[in-house]
Formats: structure tokens, C-alpha cells, sequence
């Protein structure tokens, strides 16, 4: 599975389509104060399923939504769409029919979010175990946020050990499990 773009619109303050390839290997993200390096990391996490507002540093989900600016009016919702690469056939069973993944989530004000996966409605649950492994996934640790390495060296034991859990990939197993334990 290798993310190939993503498409944010009225995410945050990318309020017109934007579209960004993610090409092979590391990616970086460079420019000023403010550009939006950070909502373009937030935007990744979200369609992967976060739900924790905190996480996309708003007091709601709805925050997410573009808010309005000087010379432009607030969005009433905002999407973001996730494109993966699935020609290693990688993804879990039940999204494993085709080359190409197209995630979409949407959030409208007032009415929440919703998923869609190749244009099929999706439950938020399926969408996160899809990335439950530890590559990828909203609390995945290979998305590091701003302030989250002096976070881990003042972190406390066990908190580390989580998240070095998460890193050899334990973590989605445990969740599955979980899952399965409910079942
Ligand atoms: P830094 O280099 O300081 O870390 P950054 O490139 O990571 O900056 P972000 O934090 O991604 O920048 O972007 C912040 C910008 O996004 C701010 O200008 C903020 O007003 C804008 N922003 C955040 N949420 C919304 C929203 N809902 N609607 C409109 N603009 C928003
Ligand atoms: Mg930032």
C-alpha cells in the first residue's frame, strides 16, 4: 500500500481543491510560518479516521472546516481524498479488490462526518482498521507532529513504550484483537 495524493478541499486553510502528489520515498514539506505545512499533516491523519479534535489542534471536529478569511467566506464543509496504491494487493481483507484506493471523508456542519472508500459509503471503523498497521494510521508513528520528539523525551515510561510499540507494529495487532474480542 503506498499513498500516491491527496486532495484537500475546504480542509482548514486550503480552501480551493488543492491536489499534491506524494512521490516515492521521503517527502518533505517546506515554507513560512502559517503556510499550512501542519494542516496538510492533519489532513492525512483525519482521512485516515482521527477523532480526537485535539489531535487537529480545534475544540471540535468542525473546526477542520475552513472558518473564513478576510476575502473569503467560511466553508460549509470540508473533504479530504486520500489516494493509495494497493498494486501489492496489502490492504486488509474487504478492501482488497482493486489496484487503486480511493478514501474520501467528508465533514458538513451540523450533520458530522462520512466516509467513502471507491465511492462506497464506509464505516469510520472499517476505514481505521484499514490503516490500524503501524506504517500508517492516524496515531501512526510514522507521522511525527510538531513538538512530539522533546514530547517523547520527557515522556514517561510507559507512554514510550507505547509508542515504541506502535513503531515494531504491535499496535494495529492489538487493535484488531480488540475488535475481534468484541465480535
Ligand atoms: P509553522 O511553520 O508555524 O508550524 P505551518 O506551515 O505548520 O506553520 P499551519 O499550522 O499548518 O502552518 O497553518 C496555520 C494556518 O492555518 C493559520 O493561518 C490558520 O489561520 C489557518 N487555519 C487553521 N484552521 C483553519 C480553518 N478552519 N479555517 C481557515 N484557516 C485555518
Ligand atoms: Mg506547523
Amino acid at each position: 500500500m503506498r499513498f500516491t495524493k491527496l486532495r484537500l478541499t475546504g480542509f482548514k486553510s486550503f480552501v480551493d481543491p488543492t491536489d499534491l502528489t506524494i512521490a516515492d520515498g521521503l517527502t518533505g514539506v517546506v515554507g513560512p510560518n502559517g503556510c499550512g505545512k501542519s494542516n496538510l499533516l492533519e489532513a492525512l491523519r483525519w482521512v485516515m479516521g482521527e477523532t480526537r479534535a485535539k489531535a487537529m489542534r480545534g475544540g471540535g471536529m468542525e473546526d477542520v472546516i475552513f472558518a473564513g478569511a478576510a476575502s473569503r467566506s467560511a466553508r460549509n464543509f470540508a473533504e479530504v481524498c486520500l489516494t493509495i496504491d494497493n498494486s501489492d494487493r496489502l490492504a486488509p481483507a474487504g478492501f482488497n479488490d482493486s489496484d487503486q484506493l480511493e478514501i474520501v471523508r467528508r465533514i458538513t456542519r451540523d450533520v458530522g462526518s462520512a466516509y467513502k472508500v471507491n465511492s462506497k459509503d464506509t464505516r469510520a471503523r472499517d476505514v481505521q482498521m484499514l490503516f490500524a498497521d503501524a506504517s500508517t494510521g492516524a496515531h501512526s508513528p510514522a507521522l511525527v507532529r510538531q513538538g512530539q520528539i522533546s514530547e517523547l523525551i520527557n515522556a514517561k515510561p510507559k507512554n514510550r513504550r507505547k509508542v515504541l510499540e506502535d513503531a515494531a507494529g504491535i499496535g494495529g495487532l492489538y487493535q484488531r484483537r480488540h475488535e475481534a474480542e468484541l465480535k
